[in-house]
């Protein structure tokens, strides 16, 4: 299962999102001089987005994903050799991999704009094929709409002792922040290993298995048709599609807090059963398929909280004794270094009880797991993406009714 993602990727997988893709970048340009105009990506998104107006009869047309892979026999899409090589146009979005960036500023000029998914599994691929000692990029699966889905490797780790740790981002479709900052980590510890013997030798004997896009269907719809989608885009896309995927884990599944068993037009639907959706149960088989998997980090915007077990009860986990300290601990390093003043607790000491999440899966696991609610602080549905997109620049008003 752990097939090469790189060579798939460089040969142009079926699935593109048409609308967000950028211009194929062969060198990032230079950071922009003080006082113009930044986040050139993302004015591009907005212009894509503004040039294909929803259909007149206010219901999404999904052409994101109707332009999905062909489906294959068991309502899948085509997967990996199977796919149709989706033409030159596809290839021009991810092939070649951008060039490695030559300094420290074209390595975080990636990041001062939201990417599209195209450009973000690029810069996966780029980092392995530059990195390839240090990285590799692993197809775990595909997703409702026939996405490949990917993980970046980082690392090594002792075979007779290991330790590995994960990393998940985009659950939810909207919190687009939470795909680039997994990303941005994974970019940050690989190529910062060369000048710093510390980092070399924490990649030397611990693996990060890092799935920065764990929702690439629900991302698409978000930057092409609904902004605030948090779902996937399984099932039939003209009778409430989607299931939340963080509720859709198999602890607590349809628990007493799970509050959609049964309605799959609610924004957080549990899916049918536990580990309905293929892009929870590519994760969990990723993660059963390794030993050592001892750290799980869901990351999610916004709140700026770091959340422990157990999400499902008040209560600690009676079999991870010290979870509570190591939970302390991680929010107490994260504030030191910018002082943001993140919060820990539990879900049901900062936010509220939820049943069938990955935290609580990978807990019941014997994983010390936190979900990350980056920044801002507060809460609210439609404010939290507004003030994420007023953060990143300019932006076109979005409804929020
Ligand atoms: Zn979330």
């Amino acid at each position: 299962m752990e097939a090469d993602v790189g060579a798939a990727l460089a040969a142009g997988p079926a699935i593109e999102e048409e609308e967000a893709r950028p211009p194929p970048r062969r060198r990032p340009p230079p950071p922009p001089p003080p006082g113009a105009p930044r986040h050139l990506g993302l004015a591009a998104v907005v212009a894509a987005n503004t040039s294909a107006p929803p259909p007149a009869d206010g219901t999404n047309d999904d052409t994101d994903d109707n332009a999905a892979a062909p489906r294959g026999a068991d309502g899948g899409a085509a997967d990996g050799s199977g796919d149709d090589g989706g033409g030159a146009d596809a290839e021009a979005a991810v092939a070649p991999p951008p060039p490695p960036p030559q300094t420290a500023a074209e390595a975080t000029e990636f990041y001062t704009a939201y990417r599209s998914l195209s450009a973000i599994q690029g810069r996966m691929a780029g980092l392995a094929a530059d990195h390839p000692h240090l990285a590799s990029t692993l197809r775990i699966g595909t997703s409702a709409r026939g996405r490949p889905l990917t993980a970046l490797a980082i690392g090594h780790t002792p075979p007779d002792a290991p330790v590995r740790i994960a990393v998940l981002g985009l659950q939810h479709a909207r919190e687009w922040v939470a795909g680039l900052v997994p990303l941005y980590a994974a970019e940050m510890l690989v190529r910062g290993a060369g000048d710093h013997p510390d980092l070399a030798a924490f990649l030397a004997r611990v693996q990060l298995l890092v799935i920065p896009i764990v929702n690439p269907d629900g991302f698409v719809h978000t930057v092409t048709t609904d902004r605030l989608w948090r779902k996937n885009r399984s099932g039939d896309l003209h009778d409430c599609p989607g299931v939340d995927l963080n509720r859709n884990w198999g602890m607590d599944w349809g628990g007493p807090h799970a509050t959609s068993t049964d309605d799959p037009c609610s924004a957080v639907f549990t899916g049918a059963a536990p580990f309905s959706e293929p892009e929870t149960a590519a994760v969990r088989d990723l993660l059963t398929a390794h030993d050592g998997v001892v750290g799980f980090l869901d990351f999610h915007a916004y709140g700026q909280l770091v959340l422990g077990a157990w999400a499902h009860a008040d209560a600690a986990p009676a079999h991870l004794p010290d979870e509570r300290a190591y939970g302390a601990a991680v929010t107490a390093g994260v504030n030191a270094v910018h002082g943001a003043g993140y919060l820990y607790g539990s879900g049901g000491e900062l936010i509220y009880l939820a049943s069938g999440v990955s935290t609580d899966w990978a807990t019941a696991a014997n994983m010390s797991a936190l979900t990350i609610e980056l920044r801002p602080g507060g809460t609210g549905v439609a404010s939290s993406v507004w003030q994420t997109c007023l953060a990143a620049g300019p932006w076109s008003t979005p409804d929020l009714s």
